[in-house]
């Protein structure tokens, strides 16, 4: 069953997966784990010849941060409505209020000439 909401089904998906195995998410396990994947992550992108791999290990690495914020008590309504508010935050981010500099997006910093 899904929600129609990748995202959700995802959160869903987890701590369903949890419950299973009758795991209570611990934060320094959590940690433990989100960061062997952001490294294995890292690895198949600076390796670059497996997209699959690449997506399999970004998907690993959503995966742990849901487990991370259900350690921290993060319900998962509220992840979700975090989630949308940053893509509408990006969203609503322009050329007139953002540049690209030394490799990332940033506000512009508006020069006052008096
Ligand atoms: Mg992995």
């Amino acid at each position: 069953m899904t929600s129609g909401d990748p995202l959700r089904d995802l959160a869903e998906s987890t701590r369903a997966f949890y419950e299973r195995f009758g795991v209570t998410p611990e934060l320094q396990s959590c940690l433990t784990n989100f960061n062997e994947e952001v490294f294995e992550l890292v690895q198949a992108a600076m390796d670059g010849e497996n997209k699959q791999h690449i997506a399999e290990e970004a998907a690993d690495v959503f995966v742990t941060a849901i487990g991370v914020c259900m350690a921290s008590g993060i319900s998962i309504e509220a992840l979700v409505e975090q989630v949308y508010a940053v893509a509408a935050k990006n969203d609503a981010k322009t050329h007139e209020t953002h540049v690209f500099k030394d490799g990332k997006i940033r506000r512009r910093v508006n020069v006052r000439r008096d």
